[in-house]
């Protein structure tokens, strides 16, 4: 919901902001008689206020961000979390853009970004990588990008007309203050997976992601799956809607093994009417 122009979706050459898209998927799913709850918690030990068999957490995760000063009002205007969603859009084509971060997801978004920008920088505030050694050497390997070690974000900078123009950093040893040229800032520092509904219900990781069993979406409890990001964070990089058909299909197996599948008719289809 909180992404701006989704570019690569199938069935949109001209693109689609990511709340129309989401109206839209719920605009079908009401067509086929799914029922909308809006719930801000589900405690399983208590009885449900809605009777379910079975149950797909899809509750997702959250891009961390850096609370700079300016970042509100950046915000989709220049600094993003997400390189994939919105490195291709108009405001970034051709510029110089900066990446925040030193793991596996920030050397991956300013590879991702030099298919678009002029330039990407690399700010990193340690004096090495964490990111997998084949990730290091393919930055370094890049001539389009430029690792800068022991560099602290501390705020975005404008231009007259109100646009982002750069970026503040600091060298944390002399706290030397500096700008950097930039008209784009995306993060890649991690995420926090939004499971908080689950703790105590389900096995979560140690990093809060919902532990399911191999190659399927089944979680500790009977009946309980997870699909997408809260389910494992590697699963980001795959394809996200094929982690909620493999939910679906292991829900419609927990139902049909346990004699619980109820047959579905529609009788007055409002698509015809
Ligand atoms: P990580 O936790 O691995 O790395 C986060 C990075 O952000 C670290 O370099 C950290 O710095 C830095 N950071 C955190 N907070 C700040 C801050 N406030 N200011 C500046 N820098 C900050 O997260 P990732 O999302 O990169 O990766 C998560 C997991 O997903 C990892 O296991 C990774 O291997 C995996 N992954 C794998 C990919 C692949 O195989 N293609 C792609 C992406 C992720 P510091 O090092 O100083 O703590």
């Amino acid at each position: 919901m909180t992404t701006t122009e989704v570019e690569n979706f199938p069935g949109f050459p001209e693109g689609i902001t990511g709340p129309d898209l989401m109206d839209r998927k719920l605009q079908r799913i009401l067509l086929a008689y799914a029922n909308l709850f809006l719930c801000r918690s589900i405690p399983f030990q208590f009885y449900p206020k809605v009777k379910c068999h079975s149950i797909i957490f899809a509750t997702g995760a959250t891009a961390r961000r850096l609370n700079l000063p300016r970042e509100e009002e950046f915000w989709s205007r220049g600094i993003s979390a997400c390189a994939i969603c919105d490195g291709a859009s108009p405001l970034f084509k051709g510029q110089v853009l900066a990446v925040v971060g030193g793991g596996d997801t920030a050397t991956e978004e300013a590879l991702y970004l030099t298919k678009y920008a002029r330039h990407v920088h690399l700010l990193v505030r340690k004096d090495q990588l964490r990111a997998s050694r084949a990730m290091q050497d393919r930055v370094f390997n890049n001539p389009n990008v430029t690792v800068h070690f022991n560099t602290e974000t501390v705020d975005v900078v404008s231009n007259t007309k109100g646009q982002m123009s750069g970026i503040l950093v600091r060298k944390p040893d002399t706290g030397e203050e500096s700008v950097l040229e930039a008209k784009g800032l995306f993060y890649g520092i991690g995420h926090s997976p939004n499971s908080q509904l689950l703790e105590g219900q389900v096995d979560l990781d140690i990093s809060g992601y919902v532990s399911v069993e191999e190659g399927t979406a089944k979680t500790s409890v009977d009946g309980v799956f997870a699909a997408g990001d809260v389910q494992v964070y590697m699963l980001n990089f795959l394809p996200l809607p094929c982690s909620g058909c493999i939910a679906a299909l292991s829900v419609e197996r927990y139902l049909a093994s346990n004699n619980l599948l109820v047959e579905f008719h529609q009788v007055n289809d409002i698509r015809n009417s």
